[in-house]
């Protein structure tokens, strides 16, 4: 599929990456990082111009490297900048859903070694995710355990100081182009999700092997994983035997709030695109912006964009804060941003009218794009299992008991 954003684009539009219009949320190097994304974007619009396929893929991530936005996946000082992830992803989201995706996995694949590995695990695999000369992937998705990840079934055995690990992982975003998975499976199935442990499994492993790319509905480098007997020495062992699920859920709370904010950059494209159109066609001898159904569409759309960015970067700012949990927050920033990004997209392409629906046109592939978004890093539908129970606990926790 042809990209559909010029570098022209990337000259005259925002990108989506004003810190002005929030300053409360932000710090003074956030403002700074918005040119620095701004230069990224251009250079991945230019390498999406050769065309999609792995080779472009692995040259994205060694770009997003080269212009350091990687490094803040793990951090050499200080904490990770969960703002600075999102506006990272807000930008990428506006320009490529596919670029958006190979920055955000590369984060899956890092931060896990980088907040629950030791120091040598560190020395060895964090500077070539840095600055992107290797590739990372989170592997945790099976074909029996997706919302419910608790049951997955593949099985790690420990044979002697080493382990074999065998088992099934589908969907696993970056599969095609990866260097290596931090990898889920269970140690102790007699322990349930308590038996789980988290692996750094190399690509050239042997018993390892890869499947895809995979074709989805919009650009997207994935495949599965099928692992039979793969021998991985223990210091490939991530925490302690047991600690995997806490390390996956740990994660996925961090990442599931700038999935969010990729899904604000693709809104904020396809508002952009709607604003343009409405000025630009004319109707009945006058822009279509003037007719007032298409006002009120384009003013719902800013309100709900605005909100979403809200809600992503209270969510990030609290967690950048140092917030004991920012389980709720993450939820409700994933769920209502993925959402509305949904509805402004569509509303965008229907201002399009019969153009919004041609391959190549910037509305139609966002309307491709965000669908993913509502589905990965936990669907809408558990974030509100998450969100609901949150807030019945709080109301049974203030119930004097009976
Ligand atoms: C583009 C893409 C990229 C992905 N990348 C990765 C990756 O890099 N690594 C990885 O490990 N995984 C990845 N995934 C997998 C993703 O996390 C799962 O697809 C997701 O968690 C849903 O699991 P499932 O597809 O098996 O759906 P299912 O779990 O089968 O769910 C089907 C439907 O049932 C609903 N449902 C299930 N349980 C409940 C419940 N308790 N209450 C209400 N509704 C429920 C769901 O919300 C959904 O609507 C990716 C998926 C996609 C689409």
């Amino acid at each position: 599929m042809s990209a559909t954003t010029r570098a022209s684009d990337v000259e005259t539009r925002p990108v989506g990456l004003s810190t002005d219009d929030l300053p409360f949320l932000f710090d003074d190097h956030h403002r700074a990082l918005a040119d620095t994304v701004r230069a990224a974007v251009r250079d991945v619009v230019a390498l999406e111009a050769k065309g999609h396929g792995n080779d472009t893929d692995r040259a994205i991530v060694a770009s997003l490297g080269a212009h350091t936005l990687l490094h803040g996946f793990a951090p050499t000082a200080g904490s990770v900048d969960l703002r600075a992830i999102c506006l990272v992803r807000e930008g990428l989201g506006w320009a490529s859903g596919n670029a958006d995706s190979l920055f955000a996995v590369q984060g899956l694949g890092t931060y896990p070694i980088h907040a629950f590995g030791n120091d040598a695990q560190r020395d060895r695999w964090l500077a070539t995710a840095r600055d992107g000369t290797h590739v990372a992937a989170f592997a945790l998705t099976e074909p029996e355990a997706g919302t419910d990840v608790a049951s997955l079934r593949t099985r790690a055995e420990r044979v002697g100081d080493r382990w074999s690990i065998t088992g099934e992982k589908v969907f696993i975003s970056n599969a095609p182009i990866a260097d290596r998975f931090v990898l889920f499976a269970n140690a102790d199935p007699s322990r349930g999700r308590r038996g789980i442990t988290a692996f750094v499994v190399p690509r050239d492993t042997a018993g390892l092997t890869v499947e895809g790319p995979t074709a989805l509905v919009a650009d997207h480098s994935i495949g599965a994983l099928h692992l039979d007997g793969c021998v991985v020495d223990d210091d490939c062992r991530l925490g302690a035997v047991g600690d995997g699920f806490k390390i996956a859920m740990a994660t996925l709370d961090t990442f599931r709030v700038s999935v969010g904010a990729a899904a604000v950059g693709m809104a904020r494209r396809a508002l952009d695109e709607a604003t343009h159109r409405a000025v630009a066609r004319a109707q009945f001898g006058r822009s279509i912006g003037e007719q007032q159904q298409i006002q009120a569409y384009l003013a719902d759309m800013v309100t709900e964009l605005d909100a979403a960015r809200l809600l992503v970067l209270r969510a990030a700012r609290l967690r950048d804060e140092g917030a004991a949990s920012i389980t709720q927050e993450a939820a409700i920033a994933k769920m209502f941003a993925t959402e509305a990004a949904q509805r402004i997209i569509d509303r965008a392409l229907q201002i399009h009218g019969g153009s919004g629906v041609m391959r190549g046109v910037a509305v139609e592939r966002l309307y491709r794009e965000v669908r993913a978004l509502r589905i990965y890093e936990g669907t809408t539908e558990i974030q509100k299992v998450v969100i609901a129970s949150r807030l019945l606990e709080r109301e049974r926790a203030r119930l004097p008991s009976t």
